[in-house]
């Protein structure tokens, strides 16, 4: 099984999948298949980078780190550029 998944397909939140490799979360029940991706779930927790893109649930310490990240990353998808510009009000 390959980990080099597109954001969209990282995003999808089926239940078997995240079951059967998941690594929990300390603060919420929710499981990651990667350490990085809890890690990075658990500064949306701390408090540390508040700003979190909902679209693939990387979170910033500022605001325009996110907005770069959002434009960079999610650009191409319409559907997804529609959720970065609600994300922002
Ligand atoms: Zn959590
Ligand atoms: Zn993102």
């Amino acid at each position: 099984m390959s980990y080099f998944l597109s954001y969209s397909d990282m995003l999808t939140e089926d239940p078997t999948f995240m079951s059967t490799m998941g690594k929990p979360c300390p603060y919420c029940p929710k499981l990651f298949p990667t350490n990085w991706k809890l890690n990075a779930h658990i500064l949306t927790h701390t408090g540390e980078k508040p700003f979190r893109c909902d679209t693939c649930g990387k979170s910033f310490q500022r605001k325009e780190g996110l907005k770069k990240h959002a434009i960079t990353a999610h650009l191409l998808d319409k559907k997804t550029k529609e959720t970065i510009r609600l994300s922002f009000i």
